[in-house]
């Protein structure tokens, strides 16, 4: 897709071993916005490197490798507005927001989904007109989230809720945990082309030092199984881990996050 003027440019800043803060910008603006920024000199040299300023700081949940950096931004650029689950253990939020608010980012409007699951407080940002999310630590290339704090339950009913939304989205996780998710969903559905001929485009691609994400819905419905608890194949390598029938597709989550939890 063709980026023009009036999108939403969106940048990996690496952080840590594999985390990614997602910059947001917009061309005409001299500000820019930060997904979860556990690190906040990775955001003070792209300051640097743009020219632009931190307008405001999107988080998706209280983890320390998200939120861990905000102090030392507000101290270095100032007052800034920081959104984040109304819910969340985190205290630095000034603009506490809940399923179906609206936040404005460089003009464009965003709006938040409650995916609880990973941890209670757990949000993603969706900009439906362009078709954006920020998923933080619940969807991932090929993979999921652990299950901390929440149920499977909730798990799978927040990936659910994210893969009802249009099959062209793209989705930036926090995390590059492309290669070890595929090299699990291979385990789990071998025969799957789809899975292949992406496992060998990210290999090729981590190989050459580049970034796997963002992913499509379109992309996970299709190779990812912690989604694709309803197909056959998923179930019945889930059936033969768990030695038992699984009569649910919640149970068939279940059983694949046990499954990878011990991988
Ligand atoms: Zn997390």
């Amino acid at each position: 897709m063709q980026t023009t003027s009036n999108d939403l440019i969106i940048t990996p800043l690496p952080a840590f071993e594999d985390n990614y803060i997602w910059c947001i910008e917009r061309e005409q603006y001299d500000t820019f916005a930060v997904v979860d920024p556990g690190d906040a000199q990775v955001v003070i040299d792209q300051a640097l490197k743009t020219q632009k300023t931190p307008s405001a700081i999107l988080v998706t949940h209280h983890h320390a490798d998200h939120t861990s950096g905000i102090a030392a931004l507000v101290d270095h650029f100032g007052e800034l507005p920081i959104y984040g689950p109304a819910n969340s253990p985190y205290n630095g939020i000034t603009h506490g927001v809940s399923e179906g608010a609206s936040v404005d980012v460089l003009g464009r409007l965003f709006t938040i989904m409650e995916i609880p699951g990973h941890t209670l407080d757990h949000i993603a940002y969706h900009d439906d007109q362009q078709g954006l999310l920020f998923c933080g630590d619940t969807l991932f290339l090929a993979g999921c989230g652990r299950v901390f704090e929440g149920t499977p339950e909730q798990m799978h009913h927040s990936l659910s809720k994210i893969m009802a939304l249009p099959a062209m989205t793209k989705a930036y996780p926090t995390h590059e945990y492309s290669l070890a998710n595929l090299k699990f969903a291979i385990t789990v559905e071998g025969d799957n082309e789809a899975l292949q001929l992406t496992q060998e485009m990210c290999m090729q691609m981590r190989a050459d030092n580049e970034v796997t994400l963002p992913t499509r819905l379109a992309q996970e419905a299709a190779i990812n199984p912690f989604v694709r608890t309803h197909a056959k194949t998923v179930i019945a390598s889930a059936e033969a881990y768990q030695n038992e029938t699984l009569t649910s597709p919640s149970a068939v989550f279940t059983a694949l996050r046990l499954w990878k939890n011990n991988f």
